[in-house]
């Protein structure tokens, strides 16, 4: 009855009918009895009916409960995928979309060409492609370009309750393309999915949709989950996951285990300690073949992939100790006359403080700790025990291990990031322990600080880590916490990104899309104005806003939100017209854009320390003369270019694994330089770069106009540093020796002991970032990603944050009839705190 007075009201639009064919999937019998099992498949037909009579409507089921294996399936199955059109899933994380579309293809016997995937630099998507998993960043470039998103019949949001900001922000405009859609006669479904109810953000919102949604829940079968709190919160989650896990292993019956940590580092140490404690040897199993079904793939289940990766951070954690021991002998020794300092330091080492005395300390006593010793030998032999690391840079295929049946014999115990809270269904998982905790990346709206924190997850997700046990039976959940921690610290769901991380490159690309007033679009949850208003502001900076009416973009802006990369970066790229340049500045954003490249602790504080192996080879990297004041961006360019060329010798992973490069963002690099050498030659005509990413190093002068594109980009992150005399106090001058100023932070910054330009202390420079750490109460802010810059300069690469004091008469102006310009003298200031600049002309 709804269609027909659908149809009574709307007589000329067919649109919600849901295709009549019936596609039929061949499916291997061992999938089909898998499937079958699933909660989702019960409730096929309420769904896509349901579907059928409503444009959009959202799917929620616990995790695990098919939605993400299945919907596509049901869609295919219905004829979403006939008449050239395709299905469309996002996933706000690329391991999903990788691992879901390959479970797809698998469950329905497809190749990769027809169910396929695509995330920022990698995709096997065909002409022949029906389903599409991607992340939710390439369905907004889609969008960008194809505002209907024709060739799609319909959309999933996958994971839409993790709230990540372009999720958020397709769920805004989806809901309209979906009208927009309706009204050309060419309708498009929607269909938002997410894991738990907290649906109220989508569905009482008047702004996104007229009428609320249909939601259908999927019961699932969920067994039991007994949660067991700790009595007391141990500072230490680690060493408590630890112990945790060792009893589990020894004393209780067979079961997969997930232990929920918050980082890389911490993962994978606690990989190596329990691989210690439970050897698993791959001579005593052999190698168990595993049939699929069109070829026949070897699982080999041995650990010495990881060798590397496991040394690496046990050697810096040594470097760090041995590197300590000396640093106590030298403030023991520091009264005594004659002690050459340099003796106890590490080339460029100077004596910062460090920041990570606890996690050390922590350290050593696991080494030799007593009480984990004496467990082991109370408890005495058991079965090996097979341990895999689970982190979002973590490679793909190693990724892919968690999916595959552990050894014969073998209990699989998984170490996880968060990655495995709701993307990742990692199977006969029975006991799961969780440390309760989260590695966050905070960022201050008003100053633009990043600090890492480790903070409390949210209950929803603490309940969500709990049931991952609870899928193939009755299963234990240990919480390494207190319930009244729980109860008082947890809060009830984290926030939204759109509302925690900065948004200038999506105001910039809602902009460029005609959405110019930003603040009235339909977000799911709103950015607060504040930090609307801050990303205009620092967009204005680049002049990629107009200067008197923020609300529209400009060509610079227009240009700027063509490349796919942060805005700055794209002012950058913007800003360098000349051949040999571009090459450069093509490498640099490219490196600056992926993540941590080079192999370093990272900077959260687990340990700040930077004297690794490779510094010394960074420091010959970074060249001397002018080009070393390129500073850090110089040791990318160098890094990469030996990179590329160790490539076409096909020595790449020993380059990678010799010079602490990550091989991944090596070659994720390598794609995005690709892709933007591409997209700049299609722009400007007449170019044609090279795309073949080899290059010689910059030359001096080459290395001074970079500085100066560099500078164009990141005009707002200047820092001059304190002088001397401004250093009243002697406390003062001892605790700020290495300090600097910027405009808008009252407190002075460091600059980081991982920058090459430490040492030289260059009295002006622009960041990359800047970021906090804190140590108890003591926290200590620091800038990262040095170049140094010309106080020249500053009028005209920064000429926004400048303020013109005096128009000179001597020297007198002069005319440039080439440029039709007229230059001058002039006196002027930086920023709020006013600094003189040298005399300049413009
Ligand atoms: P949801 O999206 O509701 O969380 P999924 O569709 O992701 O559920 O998962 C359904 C089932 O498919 C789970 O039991 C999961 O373990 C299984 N599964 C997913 N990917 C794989 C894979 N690569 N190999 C084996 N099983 C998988
Ligand atoms: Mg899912």
């Amino acid at each position: 009855t709804k269609l027909i007075e659908k149809e009574k009201e709307n007589p000329s639009i067919e649109v919600d009918r849901k295709p009549a064919t019936y596609i039929h999937v061949e499916r291997d019998q061992e999938i089909q009895i898998t499937r079958l099992k699933l909660p989702i498949i019960a409730e096929e037909q309420v769904i896509m009916e349901t579907l059928s009579e409503n444009s959009v409507i959202i799917l929620t089921g616990s995790t695990g409960s098919g939605k993400t294996t299945q919907m596509p399936q049901f869609l295919y199955e219905a004829g979403y995928a006939e008449n050239e059109k395709m299905i469309g899933i996002t996933e706000p994380r690329r391991v999903a979309a990788i691992s879901m579309s390959q479970r797809v293809a698998r469950e329905m016997n497809l190749s990769s060409n027809i169910v396929s995937y695509l995330i920022r630099f990698e995709g096997n998507c065909t002409p022949q492609t029906k389903i599409k998993f991607m992340t939710d960043g390439v369905l907004m470039k889609e969008v960008e370009c194809d505002f209907l998103l024709n060739k799609y019949s319909v959309i999933i949001l996958d994971e839409a309750h993790e709230r990540s900001a372009y999720t958020d922000i397709l769920i805004g405009l989806l809901s309209r393309i979906v009208l927009l859609r309706k009204k050309k006669g060419n309708p498009m479904k929607l269909i938002i999915m997410s894991a738990t109810l907290r649906v109220e953000d989508f569905t009482k919102n008047a702004k996104l949709f007229k009428e609320p949604p249909p939601v259908i829940n999927v019961e699932s079968r969920q067994f039991p989950v007994t949660v067991h709190f700790n009595k007391v919160t141990a500072d230490d989650y680690v060493r408590e996951a630890l112990i945790k896990t060792i009893k589990i292993h020894t004393k209780l019956p067979e079961g997969g285990i997930l232990i929920f940590l918050t980082g890389q580092q911490e993962v994978m140490y606690l990989v190596k300690k329990l691989r210690k404690l439970f050897p698993y040897s791959s001579k005593s199993n052999k190698t168990i073949e595993a049939k699929t079904k069109n070829e026949e793939t070897e699982i080999k289940h041995d650990y010495s992939d990881d060798d590397e990766e496991l040394d690496m951070i046990f050697n810096i954690r040594k470097a760090i100790k041995h590197k300590k021991k000396n640093k106590r002998q030298l403030v023991s020794q520091m009264t005594l006359p004659k002690i050459n300092l340099d003796d106890f330091q590490m080339p460029g080492d100077d004596t910062e403080v460090d920041f990570n005395e606890e996690d050390d300390e922590k350290s050593e006593k696991d080494e030799t700790d007593e009480h984990i010793t004496q467990m082991m030998g109370e408890l005495g032999n058991s079965q090996p025990l097979w341990v895999l690391p689970l982190y979002s840079l973590l490679p793909t295929h190693k990724q892919a291990r968690v999916f595959e049946k552990p050894p014969e014999n073998s209990r699989l115990c998984v170490v996880a990031t968060n990655v495995a809270e709701t993307s990742l269904t990692i199977p006969n998982i029975k006991y799961v322990v969780d440390s309760g905790k989260q590695k966050t990346k905070f960022y201050d709206k008003v100053t633009g600080v990043n600090t890492f924190v480790v903070t409390y997850t949210s209950k929803a997700a603490a309940d969500q880590r709990a049931g991952r046990a609870g899928r193939i039976g009755p299963g234990h959940c240990y919480r390494l916490y207190s319930s009244a921690v729980y109860n008082n610290e947890f809060v009830q769901f984290s926030s939204p990104e759109i509302q925690q991380k900065p948004i200038d490159g999506l105001v910039l690309q809602m902009k460029s899309m005609g959405i110019e007033k930003v603040v009235n679009f339909p977000f799911p949850s709103s950015p607060d104005r504040v930090q609307l208003e801050e990303s205009e502001k620092r967009l204005k900076i680049l002049g990629a806003l107009d200067n008197r009416d923020v609300s529209k973009i400009t060509k610079l802006g227009q240009s700027i939100a063509s490349f796919p990369v942060a805005p700055r970066f794209g002012k950058m790229l913007a800003m360098c017209h000349q051949h040999n340049l571009l090459e450069y500045t093509i490498c640099i954003v490219a490196a600056l854009s992926v993540q941590e490249v080079l192999q370093e602790v990272p900077l959260d504080g687990e340990n700040g320390n930077k004297d690794t192996k490779w510094k010394t080879k960074r420091r010959t990297m970074a060249g001397s003369g002018n080009s070393l004041l390129l500073g850090d961006p110089m040791i990318l360019l160098k890094a990469i270019g030996a990179a590329e060329y160790a490539h076409s010798q096909g020595k790449l992973q020993e380059f990678c694994v010799e010079n602490g490069l990550r091989m991944k963002g090596v070659l994720e690099i390598r794609k995005l330089r690709i892709q933007l050498t591409n997209e700049i030659n299609l722009n400007i005509p007449n170019l044609s770069l090279n795309v073949d990413p080899k290059m010689n190093p910059p030359t001096d002068q080459q290395a001074k106009l970079l500085r100066q594109i560099l500078l164009s980009g990141l005009s707002d992150q200047v820092a001059r540093k304190i002088p001397d005399e401004e250093l009243k106090i002697k406390e003062d001058k001892h605790k700020l020796k290495y300090a600097y100023q910027i405009p808008e932070i009252e407190n002075p910054v460091r600059m980081h002991s991982c920058s090459i330009l430490k040492k030289k202390q260059p009295e002006w420079i622009i960041y990359q970032e800047i970021f906090e750490i804190r140590n108890g109460d003591d926290m200590k802010m620091f800038v990262r990603g040095i170049t140094a810059i010309e106080p020249e300069w500053l009028l005209k690469f920064a000429p926004s944050m400048c303020n013109i004091i005096k128009t000179l008469e001597e020297p007198e102006p002069r005319y440039d009839s080439d440029e039709d310009k007229i230059y001058c003298h002039v006196r002027a200031t930086f920023g709020r705190s006013g600094w003189t600049l040298p005399i300049a002309e413009i």
